[in-house]
């Protein structure tokens, strides 16, 4: 497979962006090589600068949950345009995303839109922490919240590939109110209740991790966290950025049924724009600015453009069109189960709703020391061997991947086929 072009641009761009990327992961550094250049993408596929074509599992991360390139939401973009790029000032538009989303997810009463989600958890904590008057903020040790400073304490995702346990940068003095646990461990939860309870503004968690590679959080551990949050006053705090509309219709909570008092979401809700949002109980929401005085604003917040994709790409994917991309992310998955047992590969295959991730582990992974645990070297070895077959996953074990409506059973086997192969050379 021809590089060359990948490989040049690579060079120009680390001239000019640090490693060549503006965001770490995309640097392909956990798996070794240079990363592609992407000259465009449609429906399933990517196609690189040098002309190669990609069956795409890693869908920018997770938004891309039609495909790329769809028709109507770009038509609908397009006629967006015309009517003016950013207004700062409220549009009807954001009207129509809003009502959909509560719609889709009834215990969402207020919502806020922001651009990222790394600005939706630094905003909802923030929230938190104005509400209960509290400094402490509970997450989980490979649990990934975005890059704001209380966030990069023992965090998954790029944090985790690069092996960065806490980021060089962050004061002490904010790390310290961020309390890092294990994941589905119950006694370390309770423990810290027990000690910090009075102290603790919020627990926040990706129900399902999905920046440690792909580990549902247990529904015992869910709601256990539900009730010491209830039982100590303080809020509770479901990030939703990578698996709202993703992980079930109605994304983790639904999955659960638990109700939290908060939600981040972010990624499918922009439809490959920069949007985010968070949102909850209104007695909760109703104390940021301008009604109270926690503060959080943007300058490009609901923009127009991103609103118009968001609407269009939620609008389209129905039940139905989420429920088939669920069974294809099965037969996809049960299909790389059985060539692992066939080449005598230990693998564990993780799916939930149309996300997907594997771990080359003998045993089940159920937090980040196991996930740690999990042989990188091969998995390294495979996603070059995939990627030469065609096969574009993401490039770390610490990362999920995605399947879209785009992708037709055909492209599946053409998937299975490429696993075929590279379980056969490990
Ligand atoms: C991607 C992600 C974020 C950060 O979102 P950005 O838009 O990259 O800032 C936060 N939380 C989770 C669970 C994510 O997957």
């Amino acid at each position: 497979m021809k590089r060359t072009q990948s490989n040049d641009y690579f060079k120009e761009a680390e001239s000019i962006f640090p490693g060549g990327v503006n965001s770490p992961v995309r640097a392909f550094k956990a798996v070794g090589g240079n990363p592609l250049f992407i000259d465009h993408a449609q429906g399933s596929y990517l196609y690189d600068v040098d002309g190669n074509q990609f069956v795409d599992y890693v869908l920018s991360w997770g938004p891309m949950i039609l495909g790329h390139a769809p028709k109507d939401v770009l038509e609908k973009v397009q006629d967006a345009l015309w009517e003016g790029t950013s207004y700062g000032a409220p549009s009807p538009r954001e009207i129509k995303l809003g009502k959909l989303i509560k719609e889709r997810l009834p215990f969402v009463e207020r919502i806020r839109m922001v651009n990222s989600g790394t600005e939706a958890t630094m905003s909802a904590i923030r929230l938190a922490r104005g509400i209960t008057k509290r400094p402490k903020v509970v997450k989980f040790i490979g649990c990934y919240h975005g890059h704001s400073d209380s966030f990069l304490v023992q965090a998954g995702s790029g944090v985790a590939s690069f092996g960065i346990a806490d980021s060089a940068g962050v004061i002490p003095e904010v790390a310290r109110e961020t309390i890092a646990l294990p994941y589905n461990d119950l006694d370390a939860l309770r423990t810290c209740f027990e000690e910090h309870g009075h102290e603790i503004a919020c627990v926040i968690v990706e129900a399902i991790a999905g920046n440690m590679g792909l580990i549902p959080g247990h529904k015992e551990f869910i709601e256990e966290i539900r009730r010491l949050t209830t039982e100590a006053g303080s809020l509770f705090i479901i990030d939703e950025v990578m698996t709202g509309f993703r992980a079930h219709y109605q994304g983790a909570v639904g999955l659960y049924k638990v109700d939290p008092d908060l939600i981040c979401l972010g990624k499918v809700i922009g439809g490959g724009f920069p949007v985010a949002a968070f949102g909850g109980k209104a007695q909760y929401m109703n104390q940021i600015a301008p009604l109270g005085d926690i503060y959080q604003a943007g300058t490009l917040s609901g923009n127009p453009i991103a609103m118009a994709a968001g609407y269009e790409n939620l609008r389209l994917l129905t039940k139905e069109v989420f429920d088939h991309t669920v069974e294809k992310t099965a037969y996809l998955c049960q299909g790389i189960r059985n060539l692992a047992e066939k080449h005598g590969v230990a693998l564990q295959v993780v799916s939930v709703g149309t996300m997907f991730g594997f771990f080359f582990s003998e045993k089940p992974v159920l937090n980040f020391e196991d996930s740690k645990q999990a042989d990188h070297q091969l998995f390294a070895k495979a996603h070059g061997l995939l990627l030469q077959e065609g096969v574009y996953i993401a490039p770390s074990q610490y990362e999920s991947n995605f399947l879209s409506s785009a992708h037709s059973y055909e492209d599946l086997d053409r998937t299975l086929a490429a696993f075929d192969k590279a379980f056969s050379q490990l």
